[in-house]
């Protein structure tokens, strides 16, 4: 990083005509070049890029052709257009990674701010490189009147997804201080101070205080999604279950889908397959759950302990490694787990037939060749223990493993 800095003080943008004018305006010198001392706005207009100086500034690395920008591009609009109702001192430039200018146009016609001409490659190129930028979307957010760039924060991205508006103005200090507020949250984070509202059915949030709760983040339209949902349903049975068998409350496991859906019709159907509750369609807690628990992705699985304290968010990943077996997704319970299936794989073959691939398989585990993986017969990851062909890397978990007599191996 060091490095690069030196590099900034080289003139490598821009050269001549404007050179006096960019040693005193930060911005000119990133954002115009000799021949062109304007940005574009979403209507076409010329807009100068001495009228960001002094301003916040957002550049926002993102392509049409990515849909994570996409979605990124859609919340960014939200925020922006909420922050610039009472802020005139914010300002987000698009630098295009788009594949050709229809495709710019199509995906710059979304955004409401300004955008570095889609022909300008040499600019889009300098930008990319002085902030590294390695991923889309990206967001660098520039302070102004900062010449030794200190406050520059290149993961905007990640304060937008965590603290929408609240990430405003986006300096250090108040990083710092969303941070220490988000700590606290936590640790004073009880059932009841996260799911105020009645739930859906009006189930009082009162009646699951000292349960271990699922928090499901999920929607219809998420493929992911609605192939791991059924898999929930009867995992969720399967816990009940073996809760009454060992004469426990049933009642002290429950499910809560945080729906993400987009109409009310697609919920109800949605929701209408779960045995579990939720929270109404389109509840203001929503968005609020999703930034507190940090889910960037669904389907995101978050359990909640008895105390209300968060156990783990990866409740998805403990599922498809320990089925059943994983309730109640404490770290105790995990180590246990972990132990057992060390002990269990002491007991399998080394080399086994499996009647689904042609090479014999090796057992193998996390630190002998292994490592976390897909399953090729079930298609859920598993972790440590596995069967891989070490041709050509099929892996398998030891329980989907069918063993066959090697000549009778299709
Ligand atoms: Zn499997
Ligand atoms: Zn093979």
């Amino acid at each position: 990083m060091r490095a690069e800095m030196k590099d900034e003080t080289q003139p490598s943008l821009n050269n001549g005509t404007f050179t006096q004018y960019f040693s005193t305006s930060r911005f000119s010198s990133l954002l115009a070049t000799k021949d062109r001392d304007f940005l574009i706005s979403p209507t076409g207009a010329q807009v100068k890029v001495a009228d960001v100086e002094g301003k916040i500034v957002g550049l926002l690395f993102a392509a049409n052709w990515y849909p994570p920008c996409r979605n990124f591009t859609q919340m960014l609009v939200d925020i922006y257009e909420e922050l610039r109702k009472s802020i005139s001192d914010f300002e987000i430039v698009y630098v295009s990674s788009d594949e050709d200018l229809d495709a710019f146009h199509s995906f710059y016609g979304h955004m409401p701010w300004l955008a570095i001409p889609f022909s300008d490659l040499e600019t889009k190129k300098a930008l990319n490189r002085k902030y590294d930028v390695e991923g889309i979307p990206c967001l660098v957010i520039l302070q102004p009147n900062d010449n030794k760039e200190d406050s520059t924060l290149r993961d905007g991205a990640e304060l937008i997804y965590r603290f929408g508006v609240r990430a405003y103005p986006f300096t250090k200090q108040r990083l710092e201080q969303l941070q220490m507020e988000e700590r606290q949250k936590h640790e004073n984070q009880t059932l009841t101070n996260l799911l105020t509202n009645h739930l859906r059915d009006y189930v009082p949030v009162a009646c699951l205080v000292g349960k271990t709760i699922g928090l499901y983040f999920s929607a219809q339209w998420c493929v992911p999604c609605v192939k791991f949902t059924p898999k929930l349903i009867s995992i969720y049975h399967k816990i009940k279950q073996s809760l009454g068998e060992k004469g426990e409350q049933q009642e002290d496991f429950e499910i809560v889908l945080i729906s993400n859906d987009r109409d009310q019709q697609s919920f109800d159907s949605y929701f209408g397959s779960m045995p579990w509750l939720a929270l109404p369609y389109g509840d203001s807690e929503i968005k609020k759950l999703a930034r507190h628990f940090d889910v960037q992705g669904i389907p995101c699985l978050v359990i909640i302990g008895p105390n209300g304290k968060t156990i783990t968010r990866h409740g998805r990943n403990l599922i498809n490694l320990y089925q059943e077996d994983a309730y109640p997704f404490t770290d105790a319970k995990v180590e246990a787990l972990e132990k057992q299936i060390e002990e269990e794989a002491k007991g399998l073959p080394r080399l086994v037939c499996h009647e689904g691939h042609r090479h014999d398989l090796n057992l193998v585990s996390d630190g002998n060749g292994g490592g976390p993986f897909i399953c090729c017969v079930c298609d859920e990851q598993g972790s440590s223990w596995a069967y891989q062909c070490l041709e050509c890397g099929y892996e398998v978990h030891p329980r989907c493993v069918a063993t066959v007599d090697p000549d009778r191996r299709r």
